[in-house]
């Protein structure tokens, strides 16, 4: 907890100054151009990946960075609520999906099973990842891990869609969905949609 203080104080005392104007203009909104779905893991930060200023990326980060398909329903869609302000009300121009290499989350959908109180339900909206994974790595020189985590960004841009405002602005031009893949120990995206 220290170092996260000592980290603020550090904050204040030179990037605040610095970037004061910066600060005190997203007071009065914000108008960013892209969102990013990210997984809440420590190691992929968006912001630090893009350099994104602040301002720049609407950004919302969960287990494994995945959207459910479209459900209005009673429960509560944390993720579905970020992606519908993003849309409709900032009017993004981009969705950035980004997955990353050792994902937890792909980890524990590849062992399967019940696990947790929320993690292997949250997982089982990209069961078809695993699926698809265990079918191909016959043929394939990749590991399942790695094709599962390549899979499952496929299955949250497919998610996006099923998004009736989604598909609307995809269809008419003003929106484009990224898929792209981190690889931590080498520092690199890869496009995967
Ligand atoms: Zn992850």
């Amino acid at each position: 907890m220290e170092r996260l203080i000592e980290g603020y104080r550090r904050f204040r005392d030179t990037y605040w100054p610095e970037n004061k104007s910066v600060f005190q203009a997203l007071a009065a909104g914000q108008a960013p151009r892209a969102m990013v779905i990210s997984c809440a893991d420590s190691r992929v930060d968006p912001q630090l990946i893009f350099d994104a200023k602040p301002g720049e990326i609407f950004c919302v980060r969960n287990v494994a960075n995945l959207v459910p398909p479209y459900a209005p329903d009673s429960d509560h869609h944390g993720t579905s609520a970020a992606l519908e302000f993003a849309v409709r009300s900032l009017k993004v121009e981009h969705i950035i999906v980004l997955g990353h290499a050792q994902c937890g989350g792909i980890q524990a959908l590849i062992k399967g099973g019940a696990q947790g109180d929320f993690i292997g339900r949250w997982m089982e909206i990209a069961a078809p990842a695993r699926e698809r994974a265990l079918a191909a790595v016959a043929e394939s020189p990749e590991t399942v891990t790695h094709i599962c985590e390549r899979e499952s960004i496929r299955i949250t841009i497919d998610n996006i869609m099923t998004f009736p405002w989604v598909a609307e602005r995809v269809h008419a031009g003003s929106l484009q969905l990224h898929g792209w893949h981190f690889d931590i120990e080498q520092g690199a995206l890869d496009r995967i949609v």
